[in-house]
């Protein structure tokens, strides 16, 4: 059996604790806090301490999915900014860019929310921006 204990930031909520996964085989089997991070210091919140568990969830989205006639149905990457693309730009012309708000996450990076407010702002031209931290 390979254990080994991989130190990371809790991507939850913008406080950024730190952690530590437990690694047994290649797969993260639990969450315990960092306690030389200067921000929580060895504490954790409970979404915190099961961090963990939607990174193994059966539930976890592995491919895009588009959907076609009420059921969602498997896509390539390609395929998926295609649609998104052509859908984005037919709202555009037809009632504005103020039309399209973009939600982003906790769960992903502070850069991929970082291109996701800039493509909002710069791309679509719009301030219809927010992130599930401040909901
Ligand atoms: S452990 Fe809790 S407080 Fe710390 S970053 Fe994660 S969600 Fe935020």
């Amino acid at each position: 059996m390979d254990c080994k204990f991989v130190p990371s930031v809790c991507s939850y909520c913008g406080t950024g604790c730190g952690v530590l996964f437990e690694v047994i085989d290649g797969r993260i089997n639990s969450t315990l806090p960092l306690k030389s991070y200067p921000v929580n210091q060895g504490k954790l919140c409970i979404k915190g301490w099961n961090l963990h568990e939607y990174i193994n969830s059966f539930m976890r989205l592995k491919t895009p999915l588009i959907k076609e006639k009420g059921k969602f149905q498997k896509a390539t990457w390609d395929e998926a900014i295609d649609y998104s693309a052509t859908k984005f730009q037919k709202i555009k012309q037809e009632f504005g860019p103020d039309a399209i708000g973009v939600l982003v996450s906790a769960k992903v990076t502070n850069e991929e929310n970082y291109l996701a407010q800039k493509f909002t702002r710069a791309v679509i031209g719009t301030n219809n921006v927010d992130h599930c931290a401040r909901l």
